[in-house]
């Protein structure tokens, strides 16, 4: 039942998954830059590979997951010249760095805990493994494969092309590249254009600067990744993920490091999640379709009709499988959110539905369309297409159009929660009133007071009547218990 098959970005094909190690999967992915909110580009690649670590433990393999941020070396424009990103950032908002990169580290980690994501087994920063970064380097001058300018280091990509293909990932050559890349000023220190640096040498003005063998300076932003996928995963690993925009260069690039080091290839398993675009056009800043998700969640933008759950974003990205294209518009949110109910709710009235002696469902062939589906390279929309099956199902026994026995609703329940919650990472969406208050909170402070009058400890029971009612919330006793309102 449990034969899952993976495409393989560097192979570019299905390919049966059999991990290095029995029982036990390694797998990295690329994390945010924290220069700013979290948006859609950022909660695709959070889902696709929270499913994939989520089915990988549900078969039971233990499964460590690493994702970085980076916190340094990633320049304004993704080549080896310009202002780092997070020191532009600092700049512009006059903080440090570090203020930066703590801010908007806690917001990502808040936007994806709203998603339901799990949180990675391990969170490097590439600031916190500069001496692994640094010893890398190291190896790879000694094997031959870089060179020192005036105290930046580059990775001689033409030398290395010769010994080992540059451009397997991405399928470019390297003939090509050269002519797309601009001809070398005359200024460049670099022997090729295509070369990129490992180590550059900070400029006067520049803040965020470590001591190295060639300069004080910082680190390629390439070279974190190649660096802690090593130190935590080994110099071969299972599976290396990311989005589609990072194959060429940075994943080119981690590939070359990691032979021009090691002399192999670290990854078995290159995975890439494509894009998301937003009325048929690319996201971007300048564009003005720019929707950070804590502006999902609350409504507040221009293009956007309402606010959305964390849910709905969730249950709208595992409708596309991970390597389709996903068009953002608010209709298809909203067709979204209504799925989602209608999902929610049927898996609610699973649990009410009274058993009978005979069952009108075969659970044990959902079970197999459920399987056969996530194994084919987490074809999640399939899986949901055959959900939604189970839920019509659901709802016509519900009408009286045929029954379920006892065995038969604990296998479903059971396969519903494991498939919707377990593995799809969805969760029930809580009911909030207008005014933005759980129930499920009320019931507790309600039930925290019900608690203090039946010991008779009247001085908490009437503070906490007090103190709602300083929040305009009125609670009325009766003989039933206690409900409230709020003005
Ligand atoms: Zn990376």
């Amino acid at each position: 039942m449990q034969n899952l098959k993976l495409y393989n970005s560097l192979s570019r094909k299905k390919e049966a998954f059999k991990p290095i190690t029995e029982g036990r999967v390694g797998m990295y992915v690329c994390g945010p830059t924290v220069y700013g909110d979290a948006h859609l580009g950022h909660a695709r690649p959070g889902i696709t590979f929270d499913v994939v670590y989520r089915y990988l433990q549900h078969l039971g393999y233990k499964t460590r997951y690493v994702r970085n941020i980076t916190d340094v070396g990633h320049l304004v424009n993704d080549a080896d010249e310009g202002e780092d990103k997070i020191a532009k950032k600092a700049r512009l908002d006059q903080l440090e760095p570090m203020e930066v990169v703590a801010y908007y580290t806690r917001s990502y980690h808040r936007d994806m805990a709203l998603l339901n994501t799990l949180p990675p087994s391990i969170e490097p920063t590439a600031t916190g493994h500069i001496i692994e970064q640094i010893q890398m380097i190291e190896k790879i001058l000694a094997n031959g494969y870089a060179y020192e300018v005036d105290g930046n280091v580059y990775f001689d990509v033409v030398k290395y092309n010769k010994d080992h293909a540059y451009g397997k990932l991405s399928g470019r050559n390297i003939e090509d590249m050269m002519s797309n890349t601009r001809e070398l000023d005359g200024q460049s220190e670099k022997r090729n254009a295509v070369d990129f640096a490992l180590w550059k040498k900070a400029s006067p003005e520049h803040i965020m600067r470590w001591p190295s063998p060639w300069s004080e300076g910082f680190p390629g932003w390439h070279l974190e990744c190649s660096a802690m996928s090593t130190k935590y995963l080994g110099k071969r690993f299972d599976i290396h993920g990311g989005g589609m925009d990072l194959v060429f260069p940075h994943h080119e690039a981690e590939i070359a490091q990691s032979c021009a080091s090691d002399g192999h290839d670290a990854v078995n398993y290159w995975m890439h999640n494509n894009m998301i675009t937003i009325h048929g056009q690319k996201m971007g800043k300048s564009l003005g379709n720019f929707i950070t998700l804590s502006e999902f969640f609350s409504g507040e933008h221009e293009s956007l009709d309402q606010a959305y759950n964390p849910m709905t974003i969730r249950f709208f990205i595992l409708q596309a499988h991970y390597r389709s294209t996903v068009d953002f518009s608010n209709e298809a949110l909203q067709a979204a959110e209504k799925g989602m109910n209608k999902l929610m709710t049927a898996i609610d009235t699973l649990e009410g539905i009274t058993t009978s002696n005979e069952s009108s469902l075969n659970v044990e062939d959902y079970k197999q369309k459920f399987y056969d589906a996530i194994n084919d390279d987490f074809n999640s929309p399939i899986l949901i297409a055959h959900i939604f099956d189970v839920v019509k199902q659901i709802n016509s026994i519900a009408a009286g159009n045929g029954s379920l026995n006892e065995k038969s609703k604990n296998d479903l329940m059971k396969l519903m929660n494991d498939f919707c919650f377990d593995i799809l990472g969805l969760k029930k969406i809580e009911s909030e009133t207008e005014d933005g208050l759980s129930d499920e909170i009320m019931e507790v402070v309600l039930g925290l007071r019900k608690q203090a009058k039946e010991n008779k400890d009247w001085i908490t029971a009437d503070f906490i009547r007090d103190e709602l009612a300083k929040l305009n919330i009125t609670v009325k006793d009766s003989k039933d218990g206690a409900s409230w309102t709020k003005k």
